[in-house]
């Protein structure tokens, strides 16, 4: 009765819990799925098979990108995510990228792990929601250290019962539940590497670790470790037991290293993320690191690839030549194996005289080989067949220090995977024969085309 007349009085409405506040359902429970069913239902929506069909890979990769990307940052930066609505998301973003032209279910490449990984350490740079959300849900960490003691801080530490001088390491989690309870228990993988993320927002003493250990000033600010006696500084460690003969000498030594510090009374203490060269908390930066750690083995065998991304060539040429070099083409010893076609139907349409690998296809069928010879010719290079595929991509776009030079070669390269994957779907796709004059002459009017300018002219 009385909401009522009061709502009457101040012209709103009544509502119940849960409300949408800034697009958040207020109340809702977030380790719930139906909370989450809204941002699963928009990225169902931009992923629908109809968008898959029309989409070559690059295209898709570009829109799963941009999908995550825009994934509601105030749902990631309040709530855990529960494990079930991850494990959807992953799993619309493969079946839209592995679909087929027909829509159905086309065989992985890759491992997602993979796909995830950032471009840089080998990977294909989709990125990872549930390190985005662990990303967004450790800065809370940083902005507890860092920020004084804004309304914010002051409701959280009320209704937690929480110390806000103290930082969140130090204290026990919160017994009510909710998302800052999530927050304070944050999973990081694994232990170990959450004691990394949590050393990298303070100090850290690896030189003492004996010392360390047996400080009651673990987590403690430089201020705590001393005190100022006129204008000079006097370090005082404090310790949870007397110490012994040996430890004694430790002390002596750490005594003696900090006799060149001189630390100053002008600044406050500060906390300091030494993840990232400004210092301060961003969430790239942590989940570089975090994606540094918790990549798949194979995936640093593929760190070499991360020169294919110069945006020298139409993106779709850098994903098939990314494919190439990690030896994941659908390639016919690949479809034998997976039997989507016959064992006897596993010939290079090249030459017809051996198995169609990637490393055959791509570099030792006698077809290739004389397109790669042409433009050896053309670069005035002597060369002679690599071992694998790396090796070549290595070598070939090692070869130059000059940059302009260096542009050549990587075109190059790019034109012979492209005109020889074009070749063989042509001839196995449309019946379609080209001579070799005319395979050689379009591979290097893709270079001329992708570079603008003839890439042998001045
Ligand atoms: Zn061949």
């Amino acid at each position: 009765m009385w909401v009522r007349r009061m709502c009457r009085l101040l012209g709103c409405k009544e509502a119940s819990l849960p409300v949408r506040y800034l697009g958040i359902p207020l109340g809702a429970n977030p380790r719930l799925v139906k909370t989450w069913k809204p941002v699963i239902d928009k990225v169902e929506d931009k992923l629908s098979l109809w968008k898959a069909k029309t989409l070559n890979k690059a295209g898709k990769l570009v829109l799963i990108k941009s999908v995550l990307n825009s994934l509601p940052i105030y749902y990631l930066s309040l709530y855990k995510m529960p494990k079930t609505v991850a494990e959807k998301l992953i799993s619309l973003q493969r079946r839209f990228l592995w679909s087929t032209e027909d829509g159905r279910h086309g065989v992985p490449l890759v491992k997602w792990e993979i796909v995830m990984a950032p471009k840089q350490v080998g990977g294909l740079g989709v990125g990872d929601a549930v390190i985005r959300n662990t990303a967004l849900l450790f800065k809370w960490w940083w902005r507890f250290s860092k920020e004084d003691c804004p309304l914010w801080k002051k409701v959280v530490c009320s209704c937690n019962s929480m110390n806000p001088t103290v930082m969140l390491q130090g204290q026990p989690a919160p017994i009510r539940g909710g998302p800052w309870r999530d927050i304070c228990q944050l999973q990081i993988s694994e232990l170990q590497l959450r004691e990394k993320m949590i050393s990298g927002l303070s100090m850290e003493l690896d030189m003492f670790p004996r010392l360390f250990s047996v400080s009651t000033l673990q987590g403690s600010v430089i201020g705590d470790c001393g005190f100022w006696d006129g204008l000079e500084w006097i370090w005082s460690f404090q310790w949870r037991r007397e110490l012994f003969q040996w430890e004694l000498d430790l002390v002596h030594q750490l005594h003696e290293m900090l006799q060149s510090v001189k630390p100053t009374n002008e600044k406050e203490d500060g906390v300091v993320w030494k993840f990232d060269k400004t210092e301060v908390y961003s969430t790239a930066s942590f989940g570089k690191v975090l994606h540094a750690e918790v990549l798949p083995e194979e995936i640093t065998s593929y760190s070499f690839t991360r020169t294919v991304w110069k945006g020298l060539v139409p993106p779709r040429v850098e994903l098939l030549t990314w494919f190439v070099l990690v030896g994941r083409v659908n390639t016919k010893d690949r479809l034998c194996r997976f039997r989507v076609i016959p064992q006897q139907d596993n010939r290079c349409v090249l030459c017809d005289k051996a198995e169609e690998t990637v490393f055959h296809l791509f570099l030792e069928c006698e077809t290739t080989w004389k397109v790669w010879c042409a433009w050896l010719r053309a670069l005035g290079r002597q060369w002679s067949l690599p071992g694998t595929l790396k090796d070549h991509f290595e070598s070939w776009t090692k070869l130059s220090v000059r940059k302009v030079d260096r542009k050549r070669w990587f075109l190059g390269f790019f034109a012979v995977i492209w005109t020889t994957w074009l070749e063989r779907n042509g001839r196995l796709f449309r019946d379609h024969t080209s001579s070799m004059e005319d395979i050689i002459n379009r591979s290097f009017r893709y270079s001329e085309e992708w570079s603008g300018v003839d890439p042998f002219g001045c």
